[in-house]
């Protein structure tokens, strides 16, 4: 018997089909999706790879054997390793790169060799073998390779190879899997709070990153580095923190808490109204045919979705198949998340992005197994190891977190779309704002389009005021809240009611402007303008997190007109206070929910302390219930249009939309005041008469003109280094290198090379070119092609990675 395997870890030179014999021994364990070890080239250590194909004959001679297999459950179904090929040729990645993003970090191996010594005595060693030799004898004769390193504080491979070669010592492989490690690595901090603020305050610290950890770690006492990881910290910087004293580490014995943060809310199905029955209706007669279909259900906030997601998995259910639901982000759905709990009670598996490794490990398991039929999560939950799929439903469809940002950049979408191909099954995309690409496919008959156009509760939609906020500066107002929404708040103030304001933008200010010289304050390592964050009185990068104290004058002519511009969630927390002192505010944005439980906490005191206003980012406009609240402001409503985007005019319409669709959900009217410096542009006015129709037919005509997606299809190549002429002129020698192959670019228009809108990120900089087509296939050659061409030797000192249709064109 022999198999055709993946290597583990290796770069796209290897990444290849390679085969091995399987040992009599071990043909009982071997089967497709299981991992095992095997010998490769030079190294002593055995390599990890994953089984693609078991076979009974091999065209190669002189293969090697595996040594051991690892898995008895196989970790990739049948339909992932389909999967995994497709992936290789649609996003230009290895089979390594797309099998990783699969599996959690839980199955990883961690190894531990052993040094052991052989008996007898050996006379032809040198000293420095002898010594090693010695050590590990003292040690009962048995040593791990990590603990004699650290002993001896020298590399000690040569030594050992050495010492084996001379048969004195033998090299004992053994791994276990990360998440079934007893003890997980925790920090805490090492220095006193107040020692650490004083540091931040002469501006000795000046990375907002390690200010966070701190502020995370002063918090709650400890954290497991995971989980920091998973808050976008890396190991590089608590490496960094440990080493300057401002943290340690130590070995904590594992805690497994389960899911069990949300409020689980158990309803019976309910009897569907009569549009939630058309749509049933027409998802049932899809599945009952048993082929792949798309479906886009196009329902208005509060139309009654969640409980026709709810009703079609019961359905696939009884037919004795399996269904994924996705969900941008659970911390920011919970309700829509608890409610299916509830429904589907043991048979559901939640994977939550800040569950620790061990936690995510366990309910892949508990999926795996067979041990549950319904998963529910953010992106990666599309690989879920679920056999059988019936129905893949993926809710508020036209969220742009459902791209990678990593390699490879993947879409779950496309990734869904090939998944219930495989499977024959439906996919169900739900939106109240679709996408201008899958709406165009809907209009265009390419897939089954459902409407829903009322809202379950017969409640009419939020009222919307425009304000135009020119007319009000020129009215002499003070700040940005129009005298309308000042209005608005009181009066909802005296009803006892609650209200949202929502500015796209976190910190105080977009930035800091001398108004005598005209300096900006920009960051040192990205091309972008620092945000004044008030409440520290700091200087912050959004790019890298590179932070400063605010000067006290002008760094260049010296004078003392240095002054905030823009508007911030913290500069909008102020005004309210300062202009209403009788209110209190609370604010949510990515500082005020750091940590384990940070969006719930926020949200639990507004609602249980019945705070008056909440200040947030669009974080707080994805599909919560705010029973009371009644009013919605939305401030600089325009502030994404010329961003240079080509989604910007989409990106305005769903915010908009959605953030009026948090007014006034439980039987009590809403308002939303809705200000803008310019009110004309087509996604506000469409907006404002909560128009979908009028904004996609506008949109799909600008798109058709500017040959955008639909139309056509963005390929993106990036060069980013350290050295900035390097990076121009690689880009440069790429952009002829492909305008010579017609073969290659035939049809394909393509940009000249130039810098990135962000022409420099963390000190790097980035050229970019841009190619557009109609077809995705056409595109993928061309960067398949520059992926092996520029990502080897002679190329170190810059990085080309290649996406196609990124989410965002910075
Ligand atoms: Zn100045
Ligand atoms: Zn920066």
């Amino acid at each position: 018997m022999f198999v055709s395997v993946i290597i583990a870890n290796s770069t796209r030179e290897y990444d290849i089909f390679y085969d091995y014999i399987v040992p009599g021994n071990l043909e009982a364990l071997v089967q497709p999706g299981v991992r095992v070890l095997v010998p490769f080239g030079t190294g002593r250590r055995l390599r990890e790879a994953f089984v693609m194909e078991v076979k009974q004959e091999s065209e190669y001679k002189e293969l090697k054997q595996i040594s051991q297999v690892i898995d008895e459950i196989p970790v990739l179904t049948p339909d992932l390793i389909t999967l995994s090929r497709y992936m290789k040729k649609r996003y230009v990645c290895t089979y390594d790169l797309a099998i990783r993003c699969m599996l959690p970090s839980g199955l990883a191996l961690l190894y531990s060799d052993e040094a052991v010594v052989n008996a007898g005595t050996f006379e032809n060693l040198t000293p420095e073998e002898k010594k090693i030799f010695d050590i590990i004898a003292d040690h009962g004769g048995r040593l791990k390779i990590d603990k004699l390193r650290e002993i001896i504080q020298m590399p000690v491979e040569k030594l050992l190879n050495g010492l084996e070669n001379k048969g004195a010592v033998k090299i004992v492989n053994s791994f276990q899997f990360k998440a079934n490690a007893k003890t997980v690595k925790v920090a805490y901090p090492a220095v006193e709070s107040d020692v650490f603020q004083e540091l931040v305050r002469d501006n000795s610290i000046k990375s907002q990153n390690y200010i966070r950890i701190m502020e995370i770690l002063y918090d709650e006492g400890a954290v497991a580095v995971n989980e920091l990881n998973m808050l976008g910290f890396s190991n590089t910087v608590l490496k960094n923190m440990e080493n300057k004293g401002y943290i340690s580490f130590i070995e904590e014995p594992v805690e497994r808490n389960p899911v069990g943060e949300l409020d689980v809310v158990v309803t019976e199905p309910k009897t569907p109204t009569s549009e939630q029955k058309k749509a049933l209706d027409v998802i049932r007669e899809k599945i009952e045919s048993g082929a792949f279909h798309e479906i886009l259900l196009h329902g208005i906030t509060g139309s009654g979705k969640t409980e026709v997601y709810m009703q079609v998995i019961a359905d696939i259910l009884k037919k004795g198949k399996n269904a994924i639901m996705l969900v941008p982000e659970i911390g920011l759905t919970p309700q829509m998340v608890s409610q299916l709990m509830g429904r589907f009670k043991d048979n559901i598996a939640v994977i939550h992005s800040r569950l620790s490794m061990g936690e995510r490990y366990d309910q892949w398991k508990k999926i795996r197994n067979g041990e549950v039929r319904v998963v529910v999560g953010a992106r990666s939950a599309i690989f879920a190891p679920l056999p059988d799929i019936g129905i893949i439903i993926i809710d508020e469809e036209h969220e742009s977190s459902y791209k990678s940002d990593r390699t490879p950049k993947y879409d779950a979408r496309t990734i869904a779309a090939a998944r219930c191909k495989i499977h024959n099954a439906v996919l169900l995309y739900g939106s109240a704002t679709p996408s201008v690409e899958n709406y165009w496919r809907a209009r265009t008959g390419k897939i089954t389009l459902v409407e829903m156009k009322e809202r379950t509760n017969k409640n009419p939609l939020p009222q919307i005021i425009p304000v135009d906020m020119r007319e009000e500066m020129d009215r002499g107002a003070r700040n940005e809240l129009s005298s309308v929404l000042i209005r608005e708040l009181r009066k909802n103030k005296e009803a006892g009611e609650q209200a949202i304001l929502f500015i796209n933008r976190r910190g105080y200010s977009n930035f800091i402007l001398c108004r005598k010289c005209g300096f900006i304050a920009m960051c040192p390592y990205c091309s972008v303008s620092l945000t004044w964050h008030r409440p520290e009185n700091r200087l912050v990068c959004h790019y890298c997190s590179y932070s400063s104290v605010l000067p006290g004058n002008c760094p260049i002519c010296k004078s003392d007109k240095l002054q905030p511009f823009g508007l911030g969630t913290q500069k909008v927390e102020e005004v309210v206070s300062s202009t209403e002192p009788g209110f209190s505010v609370i604010r949510m944005d990515f500082d005020t929910t750091a940590g384990k439980r940070g969006h719930q906490a926020v949200l639990e005191t507004f609602r249980k302390q019945k705070i008056d206003v909440m200040v947030g980012t669009q974080m707080v406009a994805k599909g919560h219930d705010f029973p009371d609240v009644t009013l919605v402001g939305i401030l600089s409503a325009d502030s994404l249009l010329g961003s240079g985007d080509f989604r910007a005019g989409e990106r305005t319409f769903q915010l908009i939309t959605q953030a009026a669709g948090r007014a006034g959900r439980a039987g009590k009217h809403g308002r939303v005041v809705l200000q803008a410096y310019n009110l004309e542009d087509y996604s506000i006015q469409a907006a404002i008469r909560q128009d979908y129709h009028e904004f996609f037919s506008h949109e799909i005509k600008l798109r058709y003109e500017l040959k955008l997606p639909p139309f056509y299809q963005f390929g993106l190549i990036l060069v980013t280094g350290k050295d900035k002429e390097k990076v121009q002129k690689l880009a440069e020698r790429i952009h002829i290198d492909i305008t010579r192959k017609p073969e290659l670019n035939h049809g394909v228009l393509i940009s000249a090379p130039a810098p990135s809108p962000v022409s420099k990120i963390k000190g790097s900089y980035r050229w970019r070119i841009l190619l557009k087509h109609q077809s995705i296939k056409r595109l993928g050659s061309i960067l398949e092609w520059v992926n092996d061409s520029y990502n080897k030797k002679g190329y170190k000192d810059c990085t080309v990675s290649v996406d196609i249709n990124p989410a965002n064109m910075v």
